[in-house]
């Protein structure tokens, strides 16, 4: 009798975790596993913002799919995802097409530029280790030019930040620490160099706890960032960027470095492949399946799943999509076992925000904690995350250590 075919597309956080769960749980003649990949490797997209500001090696954020794989019962394919064809139940890859009986698309997101003017152009955002790798290059370029150069132009070393949630206040705390080591190397008077956080809400962090944030901005502030709140990025430029408080109040920053973090959305590919969504995200069922299938899952950064108490969806993140993948290993073989899937229920322990490598704030287990307690929290969490996918070798090899 034929094997029935389970394709997982994307080797992300809920990727990975499907495949690593159900290479656990599956015997050795049982299915076909297929886990399709971009690159040979998975990056941690939690720890970009530092690869991006320069205080981690991008070598350090990836390690080689192969290394947490079974390849006893997953075909690891390095390819490139272009649409899922749902009706001949195959996926379309760059490098050709894979017909599967399950599938689970976990391709991750991308960043929201809601249209704004110039963004795609001009702006830098952090979505993958080929992106960190350009601004942290392209901003020790602009030290380095401003250095060599005899005009020069001190809009070199100004570097907007387009927002200032999570990932805008994770990179800035980066930036606070990396900053006066490339005024080091390159000779350059720190108060030259101007770092601004734009976010169009009245509040950095909107919705975390007040005091938390309070205690954030104190703390970037030190680190020579300037907050610019209740201001819209309104477009980027090739001199820098353009925000405004009004359709009246409009100013030009100009800048040798803008990085847009101001939210994502789902990967272009599941509306390309025609399933119906909210700015790229397919509500799903309670069993993670989209509406209308029973063979197709979606998790992580492309699936919404609504917090029934606030009715609001919950926020794209890896704790969400590591659980997600969880319940898929789980549901998938229910379903070819014939058993009950289960009801997916995210289990929320906490939010912590790094302000560099040794400064965070957060809330954990129902307790508020900053500074260094926050901060060794962040690499607990980091490390339990790689413990998930590939137990303790991985976390040996890739883990953060260093704690005080
Ligand atoms: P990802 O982990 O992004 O993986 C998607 C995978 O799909 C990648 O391997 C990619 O290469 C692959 N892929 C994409 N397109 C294709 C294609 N066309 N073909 C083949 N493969 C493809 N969340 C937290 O919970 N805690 C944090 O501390 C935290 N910090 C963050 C810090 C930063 C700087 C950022 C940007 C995000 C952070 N998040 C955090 C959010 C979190 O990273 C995402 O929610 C999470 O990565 C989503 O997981 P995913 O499995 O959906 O996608
Ligand atoms: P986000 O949506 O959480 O924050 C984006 C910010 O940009 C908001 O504060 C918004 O008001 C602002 N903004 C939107 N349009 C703007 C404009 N035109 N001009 C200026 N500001 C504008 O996005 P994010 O920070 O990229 O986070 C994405 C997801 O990843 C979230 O779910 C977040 O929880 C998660 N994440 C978690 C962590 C963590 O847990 N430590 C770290 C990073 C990201």
């Amino acid at each position: 009798m034929r094997k029935p075919k389970i394709v997982i597309l994307g080797a992300g956080y809920g990727g990975l975790m499907t495949a690593t769960r159900l290479q656990k749980a599956v015997g050795m003649n049982e299915v076909e596993i297929q886990l399709v990949n971009k690159n040979d490797y998975h990056y941690e997209t939690t720890w970009l913002h530092e690869a991006s500001a320069g205080t981690l090696h991008h070598d350090r954020v990836r390690y080689d799919i192969s290394s947490v794989i079974d390849r006893n019962k997953v075909e690891f394919i390095q390819g490139t995802v272009v649409e899922v064809n749902r009706d001949e139940k195959k996926v379309i890859l760059e490098e050709g097409e894979l017909p599967y009986d399950y599938l689970v698309v976990a391709v991750g997101g991308e960043s929201e530029t809601f249209g704004i003017k110039g963004l795609k152009e001009y702006a830098f955002s952090i979505v993958n280790v080929n992106s960190a790798r350009q601004i942290r290059d392209h901003i020790e370029y602009q030290f380095a030019t401003y250095q060599a150069e005899e005009d020069k132009k001190e809009e070199r070393l100004t570097i907007v930040v387009g927002g200032a949630g999570f990932t805008g206040i994770e990179f800035l705390g980066e930036l606070g620490n990396r900053v006066p080591e490339l005024c080091k190397e390159y000779d350059i008077d720190p108060h030259k160099v101007k770092i601004i956080c734009v976010e169009a809400a009245p509040t950095v962090l909107p919705g975390f706890d007040p005091e938390l944030v309070n205690y954030a901005v104190a703390q970037l502030e030190k680190k020579g960032v300037t907050f610019m709140i209740g201001t819209a990025v309104k477009e980027a430029t090739e001199t820098g960027i353009i925000v405004g408080k009004g359709e009246d109040e409009v100013e030009e920053i100009k800048a040798g470095t803008v990085v847009w973090a101001a939210g994502v959305r789902g990967n272009a590919i599941v509306e390309k492949s025609g399933f119906e969504a909210m700015r790229g995200r397919v509500k799903v069922q309670p069993d993670l399946r989209a509406p209308g299938h029973d063979d197709v899952f979606i998790i992580g950064d492309s699936s919404l799943v609504i917090n029934e108490e606030i009715n609001r969806p919950y926020p794209p993140t890896a704790q969400i999509a590591m659980q997600q993948g969880v319940t898929v290993a789980h549901n998938i073989l229910a379903l070819i076992r014939g058993k009950e899937l289960e009801t997916f229920v995210p289990d929320i322990k906490g939010t912590v925000c790094s302000l560099g490598h040794d400064d965070a704030i957060g809330v954990a287990f129902g307790k508020k904690m900053t500074g260094s307690t926050a901060s060794f929290m962040k690499k607990v969490i980091d490390n339990r995350s790689l413990y998930m996918v590939g137990g303790p070798s991985l976390v040996l090899k890739k883990g953060k250590f260093n704690i005080f």
